[in-house]
């Protein structure tokens, strides 16, 4: 099983894919020895903000550092740090999962001891700054006051303006640094590097799906088709994608361009029909409709959509000149506001067909010359609705039937009310087939990852769930908190949902690891737990 989105981790600020400012101020800091004691990175998810944490702290402990400030990435301490083996030069911490005050008293100690050696900095990584409470902060404040020498903070956020509400006075003492998002362009580039560098084939369009739905983050981009191979042999292809990330097919929004431009709408109720026997996440198609009608917006004004598939450059060539801009700006307009509402519903299926029926009967920008035209002719009002004898595209199902795809699936539907039952192993095994139909009723893709894993343990309310292969793990662990309110529907109590790791470590370090199993053993053991707290233990194994 290859792990792409690891393997192909960058090793060098210059490796930092369109984060260039980023990476020539920090290659600048780690040269000149300038480098601060505190770093904010913001920017969108999986742009690359803790792998240029990790590249800072690569660089500042390199026994092999070009004189411009780069890791060589292969010497003994750059591996260790890449590899996220245990060591005591970085340390990743989850502000997510650690929000106490009493782990802000913690670093602050720890901190305290500063780098392992004379000549080697500590960095400490904080991901996901802004669930860090405001007692945490203060304590983090009066470490960057004093600071130790050769120790480096980082925190990174997607949500700075968090931070600028709950602890406006640190960010004077941080310096800055804006990770941008990763454009279509780049991430399809870089996915087409690391598939031909693994001699894996791959269509264009599957490349073009997966970035589409990566949005701006590489690392969803490259584990994308680690998820699609994790699933069968085989080419990338645009099928396999649709099929595995639960896309919606190009046709459905062809369909649903016909019948606006058309002004049919009593095909409103079969095209929802159609998505919902799909498994398609209604709000996913919403805001692929909107992708869309933008995409034809921008043809029609004379631009380029960047990095739509072939598929959906065929529908914007079928429709394009039966929806001028005009038309499209008031769609749009009511999408705008529709959107909330969707989100809102108690009744998303009644809320899309409702967007859909005000789509169908929008008004429409009519030609003065085709209104004169018409009062020439007599009767004929310009812009009534165009009949349905222009060929309509019959509709059809474009997934084929691949020998490797995850086999056919039931209708879904979510499962109707339940008997709760304790929260035993036996309990969760028996009603696992009616979770995994639930999860496909959210994405098909969490139902095909959860369909091939395990309930591994269960102890207390924690349920160990165990990914059906190595592959699965990430995907798993994004999605716990959906995994547990899945599971809660089943079960008198509610769970708490981990998942077991694979052969590969993914963004668990060994010493997050650890950590985990000292609080495991901290909450069995009242004894060990004072013994941790007034010497501050690790544990090594
Ligand atoms: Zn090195």
């Amino acid at each position: 099983m290859i792990a792409l989105a690891r393997k192909y981790r960058p090793k060098q600020f210059a490796d930092l894919i369109v984060q260039d400012h980023v990476a020539a101020a920090l290659r600048g800091a780690v040269a000149s020895g300038r480098v601060a004691h505190g770093y904010l990175f913001a920017g969108p998810r999986g742009v690359g903000k803790t792998t240029a944490a990790r590249i800072l702290a690569m660089a500042l402990n390199c026994e092999r550092r070009t004189p411009a400030g780069e890791p060589d990435g292969e010497c003994d301490s750059c591996r260790r740090i890449w590899n996220g083996a245990a060591n005591l030069d970085v340390v990743e911490l989850d502000a997510a999962s650690n929000r106490g005050v009493d782990d802000a008293r913690d670093l602050r100690e720890r901190a305290m001891y500063a780098a392992s050696g004379e000549t080697r900095s500590k960095v400490y990584i904080v991901d996901e700054a802004h669930m860090l409470t405001r007692e945490a902060w203060n304590a983090l404040l009066k470490i960057l006051e004093e600071p130790p020498p050769r120790v480096v903070f980082v925190f990174a956020t997607t949500e700075p303006q968090k931070i600028a509400q709950t602890a406006a006075p640190i960010l004077s003492r941080l310096q800055r640094f804006d990770f941008r998002r990763i454009g279509p362009h780049a991430i399809v580039a870089r996915l087409r590097e690391v598939l031909d560098a693994e001699h894996l084939a791959a269509e264009d369009d599957a490349l073009h799906l997966i970035a589409a739905s990566a949005d701006g983050g590489m690392r969803d981009g490259l584990s994308m088709p680690d998820q699609v191979l994790s699933f069968g042999e085989g080419p990338v292809t645009a099928a396999r994608v649709r099929e595995v990330l639960g896309l919606i097919p190009d046709d459905l929004y062809s369909e649903m361009l016909r019948l606006i431009a058309e002004r049919d709408a009593a095909a409103v109720f079969p095209l929802v029909d159609r998505l919902v026997e799909a498994g398609a996440d209604l709000g996913e198609f919403v805001s692929g409709a909107g992708a869309t009608l933008r995409a034809l917006l921008l043809v029609g004004v004379g631009g380029q959509p960047e990095g739509v598939t072939e598929g959906v450059q065929r529908v914007l060539r079928q429709h394009g000149a039966r929806l001028p801009p005009p038309d499209i700006v008031r769609l749009l307009t009511v999408l705008g506001e529709s959107e909330e509402r969707i989100r809102r519903s108690g009744n998303t299926r009644l809320a899309v067909e409702v967007l859909l029926l005000r789509w169908a009967m929008a008004d429409r920008t009519v030609a003065i010359g085709e209104v004169l035209e018409a009062l020439k002719g007599g009767g004929q009002t310009a812009g009534r609705p165009v009949g349905r004898d222009s060929d309509p595209p019959v509709l059809r199902d474009t997934r084929p039937a691949e020998p490797h795809s995850p086999a056919a699936r039931p209708p879904v539907r979510p499962s109707g009310p339940v008997d709760k039952g304790p929260l035993t192993l036996d309990h969760l095994r028996a009603v696992w087939p009616q979770i995994v139909a639930d999860a496909r009723t959210k994405t098909p893709l969490l139902g095909s990852l959860l369909a091939e894993a395990q309930v591994a343990a269960v102890e207390g309310t924690a349920v160990t769930l165990r990914p059906g292969n190595a592959g699965h793990a990430e995907g798993l662990e994004r999605q716990r908190e959906l995994i547990a309110q899945l599971i809660g529907r089943f079960v008198t109590e509610p769970p708490r949902v981990t998942v077991a790791a694979g052969e590969r470590p993914l963004r668990l370090t060994a010493e997050r690891a650890n950590a985990e199993r000292l609080n495991a053993l901290r909450a069995k053991d009242a004894g060990l737990n004072a013994a941790v707290d007034a010497l501050d233990l690790e544990l090594l194994e």
